[in-house]
């Protein structure tokens, strides 16, 4: 299908098709694989910048603030609960049995965070145990 976008700049432009994913095959990428990988062994791994000694939760290729491949892989352990939300109504608007509380979970001494299944009563703040080693985390307080 050829497309002639001459003078069509400001317009939104969707196709409804479908994608073919039986044909391909995804991975998860080097750092990616190392950190699902580290999730298998019950370790949060993060990628630490040879150059700032930044540490990406999960792991990146690069540092984004020195433009460099970053270096060693490295477990991270303090976890603590960034952020969070509680569910009650599932998609549907149907109110759940037990409402689930969601949160974003950082690690001392390093950026980023990974998103987690929360367990007690969150606070913002509050150190968290990993129960769980998966995509989401589950933590409790
Ligand atoms: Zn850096």
């Amino acid at each position: 299908m050829s497309w002639d976008k001459r003078g069509r700049e400001n317009e939104l432009v969707t196709w409804k098709d479908v994608m073919e994913v039986e044909r391909y095959v995804y991975t998860a990428g080097p750092d990616g694989e190392k950190f699902l990988r580290g999730l298998r062994e019950g370790k949060i791994l993060g990628r630490k910048c040879p150059r700032c000694g930044r540490v990406y939760v999960p792991p990146r290729m690069y540092c984004e603030d020195c433009f460099v491949e970053n270096g060693e892989y490295v477990e991270v352990k303090e976890a603590y609960l960034d952020s969070f939300t509680t569910i009650y109504y599932d998609n549907a608007d149907r109110r759940l049995d037990q409402p689930i509380t969601v949160g974003l979970v950082r690690f001392k001494g390093a950026s980023g965070g990974l998103l987690a299944i929360v367990q007690g009563i969150p606070e913002i703040g509050k150190k968290v145990e990993i129960v769980e080693y998966g995509i989401p985390l589950r933590v409790r307080t």
